[in-house]
């Protein structure tokens, strides 16, 4: 019989790796409730309209990556391709906006796009995002982009680098577009076949492209913020120096547009030097005209998503193994040791200790290789001689340093066994 595999493009998250997405929502629950952000939930999916109206036809998401189908009521639908749409939909629908002032939300949950997939890209994938709603303050601009690195940090993630341009407003752009077009023009059959197209359509989103030769070519182009109006330069000027204030640095990058048409004034990425290709964890601008295009009152915004599998990846090979490496593996063999062994392990795990008791009863050699396996940090060892004396060895994986202590020793004495296991990390 044929077995039934998943879809290509998604994948099932094992409990093994599944402590990461934990991790990554807790710490951002908390990151973003004390920054005073109300999570939303929206349906994943949507009348196709929103996402063609909100993301733009012109960008990849919309013209070759959407999920669409008709459902048996004969209505066009969309697998949510990303959130901000949905957000502002939801917004504008339960008029989130008449309380008046800034609405601050976050959300997370699976995305849907038809990409090739290949590490740290799929079809089904995780973001977790915040939007801010109702302030141009460019210091909105500068909590957003804050609140990205706070969380990055807190998960201890390094090696990361903020980009940021300024996309300035539609007159900007309009301004902007014929110096690009006429820089571009001349090289217009070396650009590749895409942003050929784009040339007549939406020049700025070639500056977006991952073709080698094109992104050479659009190097040298014309820079966007050298055709920004005063107060859209004054902006940008006061998120840089604000930027600065906190002491988060930046890169400017004046080929950074955006993948959404919806974006206006500041736009930012977060990328890591350890993904390879699919290096951007993190991506966001400001909105300013999406809840008007949308049919809501004039609302300027500004958010940003995080790939939650690439965060993942990230956290995996920062840590390798560490997480779901137990401080201690119980290795046990007899009647009497084996139950003195489950009482070990209960008490370690109440003082908060990760503990593996190894429950196959088989020769201690292979307990000890399962604890080589795991990673374990050390190893509690219980034969019958140690069930006698109500003792037990305690031995250090990266040292092979060897002891034995009375059991009641070893449960009190919590502080020095947390410090020797930082000690005996790998
Ligand atoms: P990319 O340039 O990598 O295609 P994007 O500009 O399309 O990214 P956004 O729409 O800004 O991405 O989405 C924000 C984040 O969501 C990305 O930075 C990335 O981490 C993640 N992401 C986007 N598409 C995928 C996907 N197909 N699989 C996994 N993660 C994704
Ligand atoms: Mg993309």
């Amino acid at each position: 019989m044929n077995i039934i595999k998943a879809i290509r493009g998604t994948r099932d998250i094992l409990p093994e790796e599944v402590s990461y997405w934990q991790e990554i929502e807790t710490t951002a629950r908390n990151i973003l409730a004390q920054a005073c952000y109300q999570e939303i939930r929206t349906p994943v999916f949507e009348q196709t309209s929103l996402f063609e109206r909100g993301i733009g036809t012109e960008t990849d998401v919309v013209g070759k990556e959407m999920y669409s189908f008709v459902d048996k009521g004969d209505r066009p639908i969309t697998l949510r391709p990303e959130g901000t749409a949905g957000v502002v939909r939801a917004f504008i629908e339960n008029n989130l906006y008449s309380s008046g002032g800034v609405q601050r939300l976050w959300y997370s949950g699976p995305m849907f796009r038809y990409e090739r997939p290949q590490a740290g890209r799929q079809r089904q994938f995780h973001q977790i995002g915040l939007e801010l709603l109702g302030s141009s303050d460019p210091r909105a601009d500068v909590e957003a982009i804050a609140l990205a690195a706070d969380l990055l940090r807190t998960l201890g993630l390094s090696k990361l680098q903020l980009s940021l341009n300024s996309v300035g407003t539609g007159a900007d752009r309009s301004n902007y577009r014929q110096a690009l077009v006429d820089y571009l023009t001349p090289y217009q059959s070396e650009l590749d076949p895409d942003s050929q197209t784009r040339l007549l359509h939406n020049p700025m989103r070639i500056l977006d492209s991952k073709d080698e030769r094109t992104i050479a070519i659009a190097q040298n182009a014309p820079k966007i913020i050298d055709f920004l109006s005063d107060s859209s330069r004054n902006h940008f000027d006061q998120v840089q120096q604000l930027l600065s204030d906190l002491g988060i640095s930046y890169q400017l990058n004046h080929c950074l547009v955006r993948g959404l048409d919806y974006y206006s004034h500041t736009a930012f990425e977060i990328q890591s030097t350890d993904l390879g290709a699919q290096a951007t964890v993190c991506g966001g601008g400001r909105y300013d005209g999406l809840v008007k295009e949308l049919g809501g009152p004039d609302t300027p915004a500004i958010g940003w998503a995080m790939g939650m599998e690439r965060l993942i990846l990230l956290l995996q090979q920062q840590r390798s193994a560490s997480l779901s490496q137990p401080d201690f593996y119980i290795v046990s063999r007899g009647t009497s040791a084996e139950a003195k062994a489950l009482i070990i392990a209960q008490k370690l795990r109440h003082s908060g200790f990760t503990v593996d008791l190894d429950l196959s009863g088989s020769a201690f050699s292979k307990q000890f290789k399962r604890a080589n396996r795991q990673g374990a940090i050390a190893c509690l060892i219980m034969g019958d001689s140690e069930a006698a004396t109500d003792t037990v060895q305690l031995k250090w994986m990266k040292t092979q340093i060897q002891q034995t202590l009375i059991i009641a020793e070893l449960l009190a004495k919590t502080t020095e066994l947390t410090q020797q296991l930082a000690e005996n990390r790998q």
